[in-house]
Order: structure tokens, then sequence, then C-alpha cells
């Protein structure tokens, strides 16, 4: 089935979650080099000052593009989206044989990327020159063709820039273009598994804290391990309270909060208060209340004497997944109404809107979900940025904005609410499926890293034989950017563990 969008086009691969963004358009063309009658083979590179817009198929309009398709066609209207990107509308294109196709590059996009000594600095990789220092009207004035490689010069250069400037792409890097649609390939993470108790307990194996902590290639295992099921667990980890924070950042910084670098969870369940300090933490989320809550979680289980207070966790994207097979209306309620988060307290005051079912890209994403054909384009899976699920920090509900208060019988404040609390209901039941929930009596030694927007954690009762044991955990956080820059690079170097 194909699917037209009007809104920005996605081009990248679906499975893409890396650290780039979209220009939001192509920038160059191509037309099929037999159709050019060269016999010139000194040729190959040569100007192409004809204007590009003839050559854009009639079809591709700038209202809409077909995106599945966009793997064989080549041409790209650069009004698409909502930013304009870089236009490819300039005359003076610069046209470059890639395996036997010429496509027209934008001499903007390819100055910009200049990475002479002069432009990018060699030490701090940082660019010296501004993109609107460019004068529109660059053009290529010698392009050539040197093994791997391609070096232009220029006319109507950057001011400060002389003919003897000079700038080599390798053929690699234009040919990303044409394939990524920018300059390297995008970083593909290791696929998600979504899991329930079983599949986890089988698949999912302890990690030795010393190599975790000494080996890098075991740490790279743990990152990627941690990326497909948002949940690992480190053994034999020494019972002092540093160990947690030198776990945490072998992957990065401490992220700080008001609770501090780490923090404690200590329950000492007394007799006569037992079902105080022994009751069940229900599945939730920390700190959604934030802008930013913290990525990763960890605990260390540094004193366990007792029997109960076994911590629980559970797979929400698993959820997600069965909630918008099972019932797509309520999936699409989660995605589209907030929650209110908040934190309100006599020092402290956060708040936060949050979608219980965050999607990536948002609603372009989900459009393109529910008109793929099942199966062959996107996985739901591949989908899902997020999940928010705190019922203990959830404020009160708000009206729908613009939302006009009638007196009765005409409407009831806040019925809206109504489809959403039954889309939560769904959800709520999903992730309390037995069969769903990892169960874990964590014992000293042990310390357990997990997906904070992924995993949703929850504790057990303690019994009440347990009165006078102490059950003692320490807790840190490190957020998302340190996390994805530690396994990116560790992926750079060992692979990623699905290939
Ligand atoms: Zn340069």
């Amino acid at each position: 089935m194909l699917l037209t969008i009007t809104r920005r086009a996605s081009l990248w691969p679906r499975r893409f979650t890396g650290g780039y963004k979209s220009l939001s358009t192509r920038t160059f063309t191509s037309r099929s080099s037999n159709s050019q009658q060269r016999t010139n083979t000194q040729a190959e590179v040569k100007l192409n000052r004809s204007t590009l817009h003839s050559e854009i198929p009639q079809h591709i309009s700038s209202q809409s593009i077909n995106l599945f398709n966009h793997g064989k066609s080549k041409s790209f209207d650069s009004q698409l989206g909502r930013t304009t990107g870089i236009s490819a509308s300039n005359s003076k294109q610069i046209s470059i044989d890639i395996d036997g196709k010429v496509y027209d590059f934008s001499p903007l996009l390819l100055r910009d990327q200049c990475t002479c000594e002069k432009c990018l600095d060699p030490s701090s990789k940082q660019k010296n020159f501004l993109t609107v220092d460019i004068p529109a009207e660059i053009e290529a004035t010698s392009v050539t063709k040197n093994g791997t490689g391609v070096r232009i010069q220029w006319g109507n250069d950057i001011p400060g820039f002389d003919a003897t400037h000079v700038s080599n792409y390798e053929i690699g890097r234009l040919q990303s273009y044409t394939v990524n649609g920018m300059h390297k390939a995008p970083i593909k993470p290791p696929r998600r598994v979504l899991w329930e108790a079983d599949t986890f307990s089988r698949n999912v194996e302890d990690i030795d804290y010393q190599m975790y902590m000494e080996d890098e290639a075991a740490l790279h295992r743990a990152l990627q391990q941690l990326h497909i099921y948002g949940l690992i667990f480190l053994v034999n980890v020494p019972d002092t309270a540093e160990s947690v924070s030198r776990i945490a950042e072998r992957i990065g910084p401490l992220k700080n909060t008001f609770y501090g670098f780490t923090w404690d969870v200590r329950s000492v369940p007394q007799a006569k208060n037992v079902a105080y300090t022994s009751k069940d933490l229900g599945f939730h989320m920390d700190l959604l209340y934030m802008h930013q809550p913290p990525h990763l979680q960890f605990l260390h289980c540094i004193r366990s004497s007792s029997l109960g207070g076994a911590s629980l966790f559970t797979d929400s994207f698993r959820a997600v997944k069965d909630l918008h097979a099972d019932d797509p209306r309520a999936f699409k309620q989660l995605v589209d109404h907030s929650v209110h988060f908040h934190y309100d307290h006599e020092n402290h005051q956060y708040r936060r809107s949050r979608y219980v079912i965050e999607l990536k890209d948002g609603n372009a994403r989900f459009e393109e979900l529910n008109t793929s054909t099942p199966g062959e384009e996107s996985e739901i899976i591949d989908l899902i940025d997020a999940v928010a699920w705190s019922p203990p920090f959830q404020a009160p509900f708000s009206l729908p904005p613009r939302s006009v208060l009638t007196p009765s019988p005409q409407s009831t404040v806040g019925n809206s609410l109504q489809e959403w609390h039954s889309a939560a209901t769904k959800f709520n039941d999903l992730i309390h499926r037995p069969g769903m929930i990892y169960d874990r009596l964590m014992g000293p030694g042990e310390c357990v890293l997990f997906d904070n927007r992924r995993v949703l954690h929850a504790r057990r009762a303690f019994e009440v034989g347990d009165a006078g044991k102490e059950r003692w955990l320490r807790g840190a956080y490190v957020d998302k950017d340190p996390y994805e820059s530690k396994m990116w690079v560790l992926q750079r170097k060992f692979g990623a563990l699905d290939d």
C-alpha cells in the first residue's frame, strides 16, 4: 500500500534512532548517465548549469511524495516539509558520476561540508565558518575526479577564501547521500526484543561486575542487551555504598536531582506498622514530572535479610504492542491525550504533561503505521520512543484546550476523560498480566540496570514475618545522551549485537 503524507517526509531507514536530524529534503537529483549520450570519458565529472526543476518528475509535487518508492525514484522536491532545508533550485549544480549514475549536487551542500583544515578545525572538529557565510551564488569552477575522491575548486567562495581553497570529498561520502540522504550511514541500534517473564529469564544472562567494569567488550555486550531488553542485572557487586556510582559512571556521568547523585531505598518493616512500610509499590517510572526524566536507573542491593520486597519488572513496550493489536482506538487515545505529572511539595514544584505512549517523530510516524501493509513496513516496536506511566505522581486532569464550560445538563465537566480512562484501564491490565512480570528477589551483590522509559518497576510487599529485617538498595540515574553516546562509541568499535 502506498502512503502519501503532506508533512515532513521522513526518508530515513525506519529503525534509525541515532542523533542525526534530517535536513528535511534531498538536496540533489539524479538521472541515468546513459541518457547523457556522453562519449568523452574525461567528462565523467562536469559542471551542469541546466536548471534543475525540468528534471523533477511530474508526479512528485511539493505536496506529496511516495514514501515507499523513494529508493527507486532519486529525484526529490526541495520544497517538501515544514522547513525548506537547502534549496535545490540553484542553477549551478555539480554533476558527479557515481556508479554509472549522474547526481546533481547542490554547491551549497558540498561547500558547507568542506573538511579542509581551514574550514574544519582539525583538533576540535568544529566548523570555522557559518553556513550563512557562504554566498548564495557559490559555484564550482573546477571539479575533478581522482581515484576514490572528488576535488572541487570554487568561485564566489566565502570572503577570505581565495582561489587556492580546495575541497576534497570521498566518493563514499557522496554516495552515502544518494543512499542515506546524509554524509554517512546512520547508526542502527540492535533491534529491540519485547519480552515476557519467561523469555526474559531464558534469554538474558546476568553479567559479572568485574567483567563489566574491566572489559570493554563486556560493557559493550551489556549495553547492547540493555538496549534490546531494557533490563539487565549485574552480579558479584561489592556491597559498598560506592558501587552503584561506579557502575553508572562506567556509562556516563551521574544525573543529579533533588534526591542527590545517589539515593537510598531503605526499609525496616516494624511490627506495628508493617502494613505501611511494606505496602506494594505499584508499577511506575521515575521522575516523569521532569522535562528530562532519567533514562537509565540503577538499583544496587546492598543488604537484604527479608524474604519479601521482591522487585518486579515488566516491559511496557510489550503492552503497547498488544494494546495496538487488540484495540487500536485505545492505543490512539494514549498516543493523543496527555496526562499531567507533578511533584508538588513545599520546596519543590515540578510539573510536566506527557502522553502515555510517545512515538518517534510524532504523528507522522503514526500515520505511517496505520497506512502501511502489516508485516511489511512499520512495526509498532520501531515507532515507540517511550512510555510515560507513573500513577503515584499523576496530577489532576485538566480539560481539553479551549473547552467551554456550559451549565448542566448540556455538558459534564471532565466527560472527555471517559475514553482515556477506558484505554488506560486496558493498558494497566496488560502490564499486570502475570506472565509478563519478571519477579526477582534481589540479594546482596546484585544491581539492576533498566530503561526507565520502557521497563516499569514495582516492589512487592514485605511479609509480616519480615518485621525488623533491613533492606537497603542504593540508586542512581544516567541521562539518555551519555548512555547513547557510550553505546554508539562501543558499537562502532565492536559492531551491533544483532549484526
Ligand atoms: Zn575548505
